[in-house]
C-alpha cells in the first residue's frame, strides 16, 4: 500500500503534479506486473479544491480556507480533479483504479468495517487499483487539527482492513532523522526503528514535524501499522523509483518491522472472547473443506446460537460441539434460521436480498 500526500503531489506548489501522478502510477504497474497487489492512499483534494476555485474567482471563499467548514467545501471540490488525474494516469497504462472515500468511524464500525473490507479485497481480487481518500465531507475530526487525524493515520488503519504486508508512506524527506534535518545539516537518518516507543515519538514530534501531515503523525501511524502485522517504510517520494525500490534491497528512508504477523493479529481479533457475539454449528465435511481454505456456505450450517448481527464475530463449532475458529458473519441469526442448510442461489428467494452466497467469507475467518 503506498500513501502519498499532498507535498509530494504538487512538489511544494499550490497543485497537484499530473507528471508525478504518472511516476508513480509507472512504478505501481511494474509492482503489479511482480504480482503485488497495491493500494493507494492519495491526499490532494484539499489543494485541487483551492486551486479550482480561485480560477473560478470564488476567492472570496478561499480566503475562509482554515475552517473545517471550508475545508469541506474545498475537498468536496477538489476530489473530482484529483480522481480525473490518477483515473488519466492508470488508465494510460491500461489499468483499471476505483475510489473508496473512508473515514476513520467508518472502520471503527463493525458493518462499514466489513463491507469496507470485502469491497477493497474483491477489487485487489481483481487486479484493481483502489484509490483511497478520506471522506473529506463527512469525516468530522480528519480535517481539523486533532492529533492524529489525517491519511497517514487512514492509511494505517486500511492496511489493518486489508492485512497489507507493506505501507510506504511518501515523505518530502528521507525518513526519520534523530534530529530536524531542516535546521541542522547533520541530522542522522534512523535507517531501522525496531519498535516505536516513547523516545522514537519524541523525536518524531520534534525532527522537522511540521504539524498535521508531519513526521509526528507518519510516525504514530507506522506504530499502529506495525502493531496490525504490516512493515511500514517512509521514504523519501522525490527520490527516484521510491514505490519501487521500497520491495527490493535498495529501499532506503526508515524502515519499521512489523510488530506481529498479520494473521496472528486477525487471529487474536477474532478469538478473543471480548467480540464473540454466538456461534454456528457447521456440518463435519465443512469442517475438513475449511482446513483446505473452503468459506462457509449455508448449506454447510446445521445451527447457530446466540443474537448476533450481520458484521459480528461468531464462533464457528463443530457437531460435536467443538470450537473450530471464528469469524465475521455475513447474516444476522435471524437470516441464518431461515437460510441454514439451502443452497446460495435460494438466499435471495428466501429472504428477499442477499449479501453474497457466503456466510462467513475465508478472508474474515481464523481456525483454531
Ligand atoms: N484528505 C485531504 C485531501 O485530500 C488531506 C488529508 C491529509 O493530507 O492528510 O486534501
Amino acid at each position: 500500500m503506498v500513501k502519498i500526500g499532498t507535498n509530494v503531489l504538487t512538489q511544494g506548489g499550490n497543485q497537484v503534479i499530473f507528471e508525478k501522478m504518472q511516476d508513480i502510477v509507472r512504478q505501481i504497474s511494474m509492482l503489479q506486473r511482480e504480482g503485488h497487489e497495491v493500494l493507494l492512499v492519495t491526499s490532494g483534494a484539499i489543494t485541487e479544491g483551492l486551486s479550482l476555485l480561485d480560477r473560478f474567482k470564488k476567492n472570496q471563499f478561499s480566503g475562509e480556507s482554515g475552517s473545517t467548514a471550508s475545508k469541506q467545501v474545498l475537498a468536496a471540490v477538489g476530489q473530482v480533479p484529483l480522481m480525473r488525474g490518477w483515473e488519466r494516469a492508470f488508465s494510460e497504462l491500461d489499468i483499471l483504479s476505483a475510489q473508496a472515500l473512508i473515514t476513520r468511524r467508518d472502520v471503527s464500525d463493525r458493518l462499514s468495517y466489513l463491507h469496507a473490507r470485502n469491497t477493497l479485497l474483491k477489487l485487489l481480487e481483481l487486479g484493481i487499483v483502489p484509490i483511497i481518500n478520506e471522506n473529506d465531507v463527512v469525516a468530522i475530526d480528519e480535517i481539523a487539527e486533532v492529533n492524529i487525524g489525517d491519511n497517514d493515520h487512514l492509511s494505517a488503519l486500511i492496511s489493518n482492513l486489508v492485512d497489507a504486508d507493506l505501507l510506504v508512506i511518501l515523505s518530502d524527506v528521507d525518513g526519520l532523522y534523530e534530529s530536524d534535518p531542516r535546521a541542522n545539516k547533520e541530522a542522522v537518518l534512523i535507517t531501522e526503528v525496531e519498535s516505536v516507543d516513547d523516545y522514537v515519538l519524541s523525536i518524531a514530534g520534534s525532527a522537522g514535524d511540521r504539524g498535521r501531515g508531519g513526521m509526528a503523525t507518519k510516525v504514530s501511524a507506522a506504530k499502529i501499522a506495525t502493531e496490525s502485522g504490516a512493515d511500514v517504510l517512509i521514504t523519501n517520494g522525490n527520490a527516484e523509483n521510491c514505490v519501487l525500490s521500497s520491495v527490493s534491497n535498495e529501499r532506503s528512508g526508515t524502515f519499521f518491522p512489523a510488530q506481529s504477523s498479520k494473521i496472528e493479529s486477525r487471529r487474536r481479533y477474532l478469538l478473543s472472547n471480548v467480540v464473540i457475539k454466538g456461534h454456528l454449528t457447521v456440518d463435519g465435511g465443512v469442517e475438513k473443506a475449511l482446513r483446505r481454505g473452503s468459506s462457509i456456505l449455508p448449506v454447510g450450517v446445521v445451527g447457530s446460537d446466540g443474537d448476533f448481527q450481520r458484521g459480528d464475530v461468531v464462533d464457528i463449532q463443530s457437531v460435536s460441539g467443538m470450537r473450530i475458529g471464528a469469524g465475521i458473519t455475513n447474516y444476522s441469526a435471524n437470516e441464518l434460521g431461515q437460510i441454514k442448510g439451502m443452497q446460495s442461489s435460494e438466499i435471495l428467494s428466501k429472504l428477499g436480498y442477499e449479501y453474497g452466497e457466503e456466510i462467513i467469507h475465508r478472508n474474515n475467518m481464523t481456525l483454531t
